[in-house]
């Protein structure tokens, strides 16, 4: 049963918001897209604590602003409340595949808002128009260079392959060499790996549990100390250790073929996240497009583009072809993983094209103010890591992961 309940701003305009009849109070706030700090609720007058209260037939709802700030404008105009207050503010199209929307400072320090609206192949244009630009405007490939990607098999690597093969003749001309480590990939993954990389003609290199297993020196399986990892050390510390693992392998190739600039796919979620994560744990993250990591630089060049905008551009491309497998198991149960990505989605949904302004703002903090962290090779696996941050202090011969191993006693 559905009630409606008032909502006062402190100009004492009054919105009509609909309640569920039963539902928690803090339930409705949030799916109106209301900051709960933003807000006291009466009950017929009085204050109720709006975590415990659930909604009452009978009683009298008014939620109002602790705040005076234009909440409402702000809601109408992302569209998250559909009032009357933006109405007539947006173009729409009938056969509208995306509409892009960016909420970007104007330079007078507010904010502009732009969108717009591409049909199904004017999408396909503007995603590759969207990767060549994110490309050039920050340098990230060289001519005649030679470039290692990581591919791990899945979407991102997909889309990257036709992005690449797609606009080959708007970039500047490189050589591509591809790397994929099976260790931890599903099967299915790495045969998808193998056929993406006869499709685009990019010669790969695979890396083996055996191979992994001798990086490391360990005593077991890559597996079987990844298990130790995660049920003797600590479970949050598996997905740091699988990329460690993975990010290891691909160094080695690296080095192996004399390559010194490794592409990720990196999408525009994944370093927001990183950025996120770095400020609330106060661990370095060494930049929004690209990274210097020891004799190795790091290039994301998917970095403008979002998970979604990735599957709506394989979608538009080959409908049939948009499959996502469950994740791997090492690869579920952190919190923390979740609860990033959920601020960071929910920050483009508040403000679309947050992440641009994120990316610009943490690189000007670090070239400005924060510097990076110093690099050294692990004595074990012989990856690079950052030195004086986190757990890793300043004379440490091994990375943090070979620590752990050591101290688990994996090593041979
Ligand atoms: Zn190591």
């Amino acid at each position: 049963m559905i009630k409606s309940i008032v909502f006062a701003d402190r100009l004492d305009r009054k919105f009509e918001l609909r309640a569920k009849v039963g539902e928690y109070l803090h339930s409705t706030l949030a799916r109106n897209h209301i900051p709960v700090d933003a807000v006291v609720v009466r009950r017929d007058g009085v204050v109720v604590d709006d975590w415990q209260e659930r909604i009452d037939e009978s009683a009298e709802y008014r939620i109002e602003m602790v705040r005076a700030y234009h909440l409402p404008d702000f809601l109408s105009l992302t569209r998250l409340w559909d009032t009357e207050l933006s109405s007539g503010e947006w173009q729409t199209r009938p056969d509208s595949f995306y509409t892009k929307r960016h909420f970007m400072h104007s330079g007078q320090g507010d904010y502009d808002a732009t969108q717009v609206a591409f049909n199904r192949d004017e999408y396909v244009q503007y995603a590759e128009q969207l990767f060549v630009d994110g490309v050039h405007s920050k340098g990230l490939i060289s001519p005649g260079e030679r470039i290692l990607l990581a591919v791990s098999g899945g979407k991102d690597s997909l889309a990257l392959g036709y992005f690449l093969s797609r606009t080959a003749d708007r970039l500047p001309a490189f050589e591509l060499q591809t790397v994929h480590v099976t260790t931890f990939s599903k099967p299915l993954d790495t045969s998808f790996a193998q056929s993406m990389a006869e499709q685009f003609g990019h010669p790969l290199t695979l890396v083996t549990d055996d191979e992994v297993r001798d990086f490391y020196h360990l005593r077991v399986s890559p597996q079987e100390a990844l298990a130790e990892v995660k049920y003797k050390h600590d479970a949050s510390f598996s997905i740091a250790s699988v990329h460690s693992m993975m990010r290891c392998s691909i160094e080695r190739a690296a080095r192996n073929m004399g390559i010194t600039k490794i592409a990720f796919g990196l999408m525009r979620e994944d370093i927001c996240t990183s950025i996120i994560k770095s400020m609330f744990v106060g661990f370095p993250f060494g930049g929004s497009y690209r990274k210097r990591q020891g004799q190795f630089e790091m290039v994301y060049p998917l970095w403008p583009i979002g998970k979604k905008e990735l599957t709506l551009y394989l979608e538009a491309l080959f409908p049939s072809n948009n499959k996502q497998g469950s994740p791997v198991v090492f690869e579920r149960g952190e919190l923390a993983r979740d609860i990033h990505y959920m601020i960071v989605d929910t920050l483009e949904t508040i403000l679309p094209g947050a992440g641009f302004q994120l990316f610009e703002g943490h690189q000007r903090m670090v070239d400005n103010f924060l510097g990076l962290p110093r690099h050294k090779e692990c004595q074990n696996c012989g990856m690079s890591f950052s030195v004086g941050v986190g757990a890793a202090d300043l004379d440490a011969g091994v990375c943090e992961l070979c620590r752990v191993f050591e101290k688990l006693g994996v090593l041979a």
